[in-house]
């Protein structure tokens, strides 16, 4: 049992799974499932393996926040000292309504709306990431009508070999992301010539769940390849952002540890001569993933002459990954049993064959019992819908041996409050 994802902050004591110093059945049954609680320890630690990493470096850790953007979690990597990745206008007021400081707001997504950019320049955030030349000439015109200049970093698509690592995704060629590598000096010249920006970075992100470092340092040299020919050409890069992406462990995966991959990758920085520079990453699965778990009901056991199921009141609408990506949670007994166990298929209520959490689990499991599905900390409240009008589960954030709901569990009434019948 000590290699549960998410270990040391969740843990059996006798046949009891607690999360720190709470017993998850306690919270399931004083806020019902399907339930999300989040271990703000292992938040804190998960952000002090990158803190250490980075002692004694000019370095700031934007929190990638679509991978869960829930109010309290912002608030505990505000609180921390982190500056946040935004995508969306919709994200920026999350993080000023979380305490975030603007000046350390990081935008990036290829397709941002002139509506947007006036909020983030009225914000006054650190940068925009962008990501085109189509892009740059809107922002520009966006930022002389406002009067303002827009602080940008050219998003790069280093086009890290893929034969070599081909779950990376988007630092490849033929993917949306990014200026091209060879477009990259011209789009640079383009922005130091516009009035409304200036340049103050460069950034590239080369996908996510990675669990190798290989591809890191191979996109780092790229990215310095770069730098050193936009500098040559006359136009100074402050800041140098390598992205998120480091993975965590699902399913006895082994991602470096953040601190030893960043030993790796200063190493190679220092030895180009640019470990001195201000460095900037945009971690967001990492810092998250393996802080949270979903608990859930089993509903109903459905035994039959192919597949056994195991019907569960969580669902594709709580835990989109499976669905999404035919992406693995572990799922463990909330109280561990010690009867024989049977191999199900965890599903959801939900009306689709897409529906399911888990395939071919071996579960000692009955109807009431409850299930924690593991590593839920991230793309999972956050890609949340109302799909088959479930209402959105609730939040926990544990902290020691206390418990603060973060979120209320969403009532068929706020799902409508917006609707209007025609009359
Ligand atoms: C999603 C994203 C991240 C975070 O990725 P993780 O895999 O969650 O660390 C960072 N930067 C950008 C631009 C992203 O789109």
């Amino acid at each position: 049992m000590t290699s549960l994802p998410g270990a040391p902050h969740l843990a059996y004591r006798e046949d009891n799974l607690f999360l720190e110093n709470l017993r998850l059945s306690d919270l399931a049954h004083r806020y019902g499932t399907p339930l999300f609680v989040y271990s703000k320890a292992a938040m804190l630690t998960a952000l002090a393996a990158y803190q250490q990493g980075f002692a004694g470096r000019n370095a700031q850790i934007c929190y990638a926040m679509k991978a869960n953007s829930s109010l309290a979690v912002l608030q505990v990597f505000a609180q921390a000292g982190c500056g946040f990745d935004i995508v969306s206008g919709g994200e920026l007021e999350r993080v000023l309504a979380a305490g975030g400081n603007s000046a350390n707001i990081i935008f990036s997504g290829v397709g941002k709306t002139r509506t947007e950019m006036r909020q983030a320049l009225n914000a006054g955030i650190g940068c925009f990431n962008v990501e085109s030349q189509a892009e740059l000439l809107v922002l520009n015109e966006v930022a002389v009508s406002m009067g303002r200049q827009a602080r940008i970093s050219i998003r790069v698509n280093p086009n890290v070999d893929p034969k070599t690592h081909p779950y990376i995704s988007t630092g490849l060629k033929g993917n949306k992301f990014g200026v091209a590598h060879e477009q990259t000096l011209a789009t640079y010249q383009m922005a130091a010539s516009l009035p409304g920006l200036k340049v103050v970075g460069i950034d590239c992100h080369i996908g996510s769940q990675i669990t190798d470092e290989t591809p890191y340092l191979d996109a780092m040299d790229r990215v310095l390849d770069l730098v050193e020919a936009i500098e040559s050409a006359g136009i100074p890069i402050d800041h140098i952002d390598f992205g998120g992406g480091l993975g965590i462990n699902y399913n006895g995966d082994q991602p470096p540890a953040a601190d030893d991959l960043w030993a790796k990758l200063l190493a190679r920085l220092d030895a180009r001569g640019y470990g001195q520079r201000k460095l900037m990453i945009e971690p967001g699965r990492s810092l998250v993933g393996n802080a949270g778990v979903c608990l859930t009901e089993v509903l109903y056991l459905k035994p039959g002459e192919q597949k056994n199921f195991c019907i569960v009141d969580a669902a594709m609408n709580d835990l989109p990954r499976p669905a999404m990506y035919q992406a693995f949670h572990a799922m463990v007994p909330v109280t561990a049993s010690h009867a024989p166990t049977t191999t199900y298929d965890v599903v959801g209520p939900v009306c689709e064959s897409g529906d399911w959490l888990g395939r071919d689990r071996a579960l000692a499991v009955q109807a009431g019992d409850l299930l924690a599905v593991l590593s839920a900390g991230a793309y999972c409240m956050s890609m949340a819908s109302n799909y088959n009008t479930r209402g959105r589960a609730a939040e926990v954030l544990v902290d020691g041996a206390a418990a603060h709901l973060i979120r209320e569990r969403e009532t068929a009434a706020l799902q409508m409050q917006g609707e209007r019948l025609v009359n």
